[in-house]
């Protein structure tokens, strides 16, 4: 094996619910990139079997760990055909054990999970799935509820309960999860007396490697790297995509809620500290599998063998300190495609690099919605499907069909492919037009994005589509 060193609410019921689950599923697949036939991004098919034997390790030098540089992110979990929402409770067991089963084989060692995902349901089919397996075979990282602003005695209570939801006696790795301003920081983990709590924890070997997922301003980086405590690991949004992109549509900027750190900045104030690199949205909610067909063309002249997807994650993983990089795979065709990615890992050539960055170039002209359809808005207590809506919007601009005007040549086809995907892709009464703007699902939003002023964007944009003839 490859050795590297480190470099619902009660408004909206569950019958309306369950009448949207298809094509909340559908929504699901399309956020990662799938085709039609459920494959990642243009890779996958009729490709060999990963092999078993070639996976890529990171040493993490704060514990020696052997750490696979596939991790396995557990927020998209397979779900059950009763689920009412991609980011539901019903998970599909059996095929989830599968999942952790085959990447096992393949050398993934590195599972993520958390309190939250899947409504913690996801921390009990892990458990599960993991309890079939030795436990020195696998690291297991959850994270403490920073949205749920904890008091000491919650924190406690919370902790307990993921252990034994996991079925574990100690975490691998434990992260204090989507810390993002400093009042929030201060008020959770010193006021109320969370973070010494965690650290005792540590103290007694019931967490091995101690860190934080960010989502947060400079001002909060900056300060929890200034606090005198060892951080083992930090776990950041690392893609590509926000790296490299050096045109901002205007789009974009109304609508954010308020400005996250710069991610570059972010990474260059990381390298020093030294603190191994944990990689979360590598593929920015799925989007960077899919691009568009123009930045799609530039990838394949290059290398026609690989898939979308491959490129974000060779980019991610050739960037200093990366201990793992994190992918919530929902079928097995994204495992074997990630898989055969970092089984061994290759890092991008200079030409390949430079490929990276013209489709890049091409990809960022459009106008897409940052979402990467973590669905920690949801759900909306008016039923908009907020994830779905997005994601729909963003498919169409990533592949031309957003009618720009009625004198355009394709005008027609696109009015009509836009508003039968979205009547298919999101039911009428989860559509954005139903949204009352009461703001609940903006304050969850780690890409800050303003959801109900792009909701009414989108639901009048529709509203003059539908009114023409
Ligand atoms: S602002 Fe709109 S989408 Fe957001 S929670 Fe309220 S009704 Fe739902
Ligand atoms: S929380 Fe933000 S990024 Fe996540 S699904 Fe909702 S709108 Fe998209």
């Amino acid at each position: 094996m490859k050795k590297e060193p480190p470099a619902a609410s009660g408004r909206f019921s569950r019958r309306t619910l369950l009448k949207g689950a298809a094509a909340g599923a559908a929504a699901a697949a399309l956020a990662y990139g799938l085709d039609s036939c459920g494959l990642a991004g243009s890779s996958g098919s009729g490709l060999p079997e990963p092999d078993k034997t070639q996976m890529t390790y990171r040493i993490n030098p704060n514990s020696g760990d052997k750490v696979s540089l596939l991790g396995f992110g557990c927020m998209r979990l397979p779900m059950s055909p009763e689920a009412t929402s991609p980011a539901g409770p019903q998970i599909d067991e059996a095929a989830a054990f599968r999942l952790v089963d085959y990447a096992l084989a393949h050398g993934v060692n590195y599972f993520d999970t958390a309190y939250v995902y899947h409504q913690g349901v996801s921390e009990e089919v892990i458990g599960k799935a993991l309890k079939r397996h030795p436990r020195d075979s696998f690291f297991l990282a959850s994270k403490m509820p920073s949205s749920r602003n904890p008091t000491l005695d919650e924190a406690e209570k919370i902790f307990a309960t993921q252990l034994a939801r996991c079925q574990v006696d100690y975490f691998d790795y434990y992260l204090l999860h989507s810390i993002s301003t400093v009042e929030q920081y201060r008020q959770i983990y010193e006021t109320n007396g969370v973070l010494d709590y965690l650290l005792e924890m540590k103290r007694a070997g019931r967490i091995r490697n101690f860190g934080w997922s960010f989502h947060g301003d400079r001002p909060m980086l900056e300060y929890i790297l200034s606090r005198d405590v060892h951080w083992d690991c930090a776990l950041l949004q690392l893609n590509y995509h926000d790296l490299l992109n050096r045109y901002i549509p205007l789009i974009f900027s109304p609508y954010r809620a308020s400005e996250p750190a710069p991610v570059k900045w972010m990474l260059e104030t990381m390298i020093p500290t030294g603190i191994p690199l944990l990689v979360m949205e590598p593929l920015l909610g799925g989007r960077l599998a899919r691009l568009n067909r123009k930045a799609l063309t530039i990838l394949q002249e290059e290398n026609p063998r690989a898939g979308a997807a491959s490129w974000a994650f060779r980019y991610v993983a050739g960037l200093p300190n990366i201990l793992t990089v994190l992918s919530g795979m929902t079928y097995m065709e994204h495992l074997q495609d990630n898989l055969r990615t970092y089984s061994p890992f290759e890092p991008l050539s200079e030409r390949e690099a430079d490929a990276l960055k013209r489709a890049l170039d091409i990809f960022v002209t459009q106008e897409n919605i940052p979402c990467t359809a973590c669905y920690y808005c949801m759900p909306c207590p008016y039923g908009i499907d907020i994830p779905a809506v997005f994601t729909h919007y963003n498919r169409c601009v990533d592949d031309e069909y957003i009618p720009k005007g009625s004198r355009d040549a394709d005008y027609a086809k696109a009015r009509r492919a836009f508003l039968v995907g979205y009547d298919r892709s999101v039911p009428e009464i989860r559509q954005a037009f139903r949204c009352t703007g009461c703001g609940k699902c903006t304050p969850p939003c780690p890409q800050r994005i303003n959801i109900p002023d792009q909701l009414a964007r989108l639901g009048k944009f529709v509203e003059g589509l539908r009114s023409e003839v």
